[in-house]
């Protein structure tokens, strides 16, 4: 049995214990993955309070942890420091609407199904951070599908999930 608390150094090493090097140079967490396809490790909770491992691996190079983490990899299991960087609302909603964008063309529809799960994901998590005309404007959907999503009951089954941090 060993010590009950392991410093920081002793962290590190077990984090980078728990990284794979694929061909692409991305540092693959072999641990724990969550839902959305994150990395996870209770290894630096104490210092940082999320159990996220690109953005712990953030952290640990860059010494501060900024509110988006994003990947330049599009591959979220990654947590090399080199494929992450700093991201805005912004950025991380561009993003995620250029992923899942397809079945959503235009903006005059107010039948919220026509919208991608990830969409209706985005829009949820927008709650209370942006007034909804901004957002519909800025996604290029109606106001009504975004109404429909945070007053009228739609799209619940996203609105349980862990977004992207
Ligand atoms: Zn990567």
């Amino acid at each position: 049995m060993g010590r009950p608390f392991k410093n920081l150094e002793e962290r590190i090493g077990l984090f980078l214990h728990n990284i794979e090097v694929d061909c692409l140079g991305c540092y693959n967490w072999l641990g724990a993955i969550s839902p959305q396809g994150y990395g996870r490790s209770s290894l630096f909770v104490p210092y940082i309070s999320t159990d996220l491992c690109h953005r712990a691996s953030f952290w640990l190079y860059n010494g501060y942890l900024p509110e988006i983490v994003m990947h330049s990899c599009d591959n979220r299991g990654c947590c090399y420091w080199g494929h992450l960087r700093e991201g805005t609302h912004s950025d991380n909603m561009k993003d995620m609407y250029n992923k899942g964008r397809g079945r959503y063309q235009n903006g005059e529809s107010n039948r919220s199904s026509e919208i991608s799960k990830e969409m209706a994901s985005i829009i949820w998590n927008y709650k209370g951070k942006m007034g909804r005309y901004k957002l519909a404007e800025i996604l290029g959907v109606s106001k009504y599908i975004i109404n429909n999503i945070w007053y009228g009951g739609q799209w619940n089954e996203v609105k349980e999930q862990e977004w992207i941090q």
